[in-house]
């Protein structure tokens, strides 16, 4: 089958060994693309581009060294796959984390320090509406849900988006892109779509 469609295609990857992994799939699929979860080394080898979802990002860390993915996924980003973190998916692609839980390890490769659950227990989940430049109007609305906020970036990495107090909540570095908030909970897919975009134009 030659042709445009046949030539691209291997699937986006969902990392799902815990978290709201569904609700990623379903957004990417809604988006045409072939999503498929990722539990294994042999799957992750197969994906295009890789989603890390929300959920807990302690548990994520000991659920990917037990099954033996946390060195295949430091490999894959360091290769370059594009890999998509949302909150604790942002939280695992980090090179530093403050307010980790005691051996709290991550996938790094991203080149900033997160906090996590930055929004204290009096605010564990907000919703606000972000301006994101990089996409356009109108802005985005984004729910928070016991989210990091992002505390330091290095100088290769881009801020795309900063709360009201100036404190940063979307980045981009090269292959990887990191949202402290959850756009899988909402109808605006357009971060799905620039990472797709990002996939495509890799
Ligand atoms: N607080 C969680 C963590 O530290 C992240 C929450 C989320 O992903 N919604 O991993």
């Amino acid at each position: 089958m030659a042709g445009s469609h046949s030539a691209q295609h291997a699937p986006v990857g969902v990392l799902a060994l815990q978290g709201d992994f569904r609700e990623h799939i379903a957004v990417l699929s809604a988006l045409g693309a072939d999503a498929i979860p990722v539990r294994r080394p042999e799957e992750l080898e197969r994906v295009a581009g890789l989603v890390i979802p929300g959920g807990e990002s302690t548990v994520m860390d000991k659920l990917s060294r037990l099954f033996g993915l946390a060195e295949p996924l430091k490999a894959a980003v360091a290769s370059g796959l594009p890999v998509y973190g949302t909150c604790a998916g942002l939280i695992m692609l980090a090179d530093r984390v403050r307010d980790a839980i005691d051996g709290q390890q991550t996938l790094g490769g991203l080149d900033v320090t997160v906090r996590r659950n930055a929004f204290g227990s009096q605010l564990d989940s907000f919703e606000t509406d972000l301006d994101i430049p990089e996409l356009g109007d109108p802005p985005m609305h984004a729910v928070f849900i016991r989210a990091p906020v992002v505390e330091d970036i290095g100088e290769s990495v881009t801020a795309l988006a900063t709360l009201d107090d100036g404190r940063i909540v979307a980045v981009e570095q090269g292959n990887l892109l990191g949202t402290s908030f959850h756009p899988e909970v909402t109808r605006d897919y357009r971060f799905h779509e620039y990472f797709l975009e990002k996939i495509r134009s890799r």
